[in-house]
């Protein structure tokens, strides 16, 4: 059996709420939190009053529904929570109208070096003269603070219009904001779907990013919450795609691909950027090993029809500046400062012809009907 959330979905219109004669679905009670993992399957209903009479047997006729129309196999037991409705939260239509191009840093699976390219990329266009914020949402293993040395910062509040706003911090002429900076990663790692997405959509609206030329998000690997609400919560310009050359990393980096391309996400990919392209020692900088198979960033780009924006050596020094705190792209004359370098005019160049030939993102509206 394969479940899907409209499957889910249609079993749930089954079930009315007491005197209403309309559906839980069609009263909207349905959160957009459905998660399914093998046969067991998680959801939320939302009721007005936190004391909603009818709480528990409407939670009770779910379950039967979903028993009854799909399987007696579905694991269900004790994983209908309920949600007290909030008065909604004001929205402005525009979450960061001074924010001129948000760009999605991903990859198929964790380790290829995503955040390690999203550090850099950001230092090297804080060189270039741009205006960078720099998100973390990687949000089960935030690791920028490290990356940037700013593991203890705790980022203070602002009244800024006055609203209580979180002030990014500031690091290399980069304005960062983290999970890391108000949990702990123990605490994070244990995190249900929305209880994260609610923490990544405050770092964005309830933060103070002012004006950037570039508002880069490092999302977690793979597909996530993290990248649903991300795509609804703001418009996204572009995505960057970090791969490795290995086969079982360009598979992931294809799938990343079609996410961002499906009509789901649609967002626009920008390009790929190939991590860990050979190995260099420090000692022969001219001799290239390709410990990881040559060149299959390079051709996945080709056969997807997008740009490879960068390739990035294998270095200690990369590793090395990821531990210290101090990015590599910082020495723009080093061999992977002149890559990354090169990353970022790249990047420039291909945000400036999206830019130029297609309309500008929309936020994803997601509904059920
Ligand atoms: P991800 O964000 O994809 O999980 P990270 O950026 O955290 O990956 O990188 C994983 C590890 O690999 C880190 O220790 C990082 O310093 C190291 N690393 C990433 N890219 C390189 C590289 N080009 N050369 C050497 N080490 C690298």
């Amino acid at each position: 059996m394969n479940l899907y959330p409209n499957l889910i979905i249609e079993a749930l219109k089954k079930v009315r709420y007491p005197g209403a004669g309309k559906n839980i679905v069609e009263l909207g009670m349905l959160a957009d939190d459905i998660r399914i993992d093998g046969k067991q399957v998680r959801f939320s209903i939302v009721f007005e009053k936190p004391n909603d009479p009818f709480r528990k047997s409407v939670i009770k006729a779910a379950e039967t529904a979903i028993l009854t129309y799909i399987g007696p196999e579905v694991e269900i037991k004790g994983n209908i929570t309920a949600q007290s409705k909030q008065a909604p939260r004001p929205e402005p239509k525009n979450l960061l109208p001074q924010v001129k191009n948000i760009i999605a840093i991903a990859s198929g699976k964790g380790g290829v070096g995503k955040s390690t390219v999203a550090a850099n990329l950001a230092v090297a266009l804080v060189q270039a003269g741009y205006k960078v914020g720099l998100l973390d949402a990687d949000i089960y293993g935030p690791s920028l603070p490290k990356m940037f040395g700013v593991e203890d910062a705790r980022p203070h509040m602002e009244t800024i219009g006055g609203r209580e706003l979180i002030v990014p911090v500031e690091k290399y002429g980069v304005h960062l904001l983290s999970i890391g900076f108000f949990v702990n990663r123990d605490d994070a790692l244990v995190w249900r779907g929305t209880m994260a997405s609610n923490a990544f959509k405050q770092l964005i609206a309830d933060a103070h990013w002012g004006e950037q030329d570039y508002f880069l998000v490092d999302l977690p690997p793979g597909t996530s919450d993290i990248h649903l609400t991300l795509v609804q919560t703001l418009a996204v310009t572009g995505a960057i795609i970090v791969t490795t050359p290995q086969e079982v990393a360009l598979a992931d980096a294809r799938k990343a691909i079609s996410m961002f391309m499906g009509e789901k996400v649609n967002v626009p990919v920008l390009g790929l950027v190939e991590n860990m392209a050979w190995f260099t020692p420090a000692e022969w900088p001219e001799n290239r090993y390709y410990i990881f198979g040559k060149e299959g960033g390079k051709h996945l780009a080709e056969e997807l029809q997008t740009p490879l924006l960068g390739e990035i050596p294998i270095v200690r020094s990369i590793c090395e500046g990821g531990d210290d705190g101090a990015p590599v792209a910082l020495d723009e004359s080093s061999i992977t400062g002149l890559a990354f370098k090169q990353l970022s005019s790249n990047m420039v160049e291909q945000v400036n012809y999206r830019n130029a030939h297609r309309a500008a993102s929309q936020r994803v509206i997601i509904k059920h009907q």
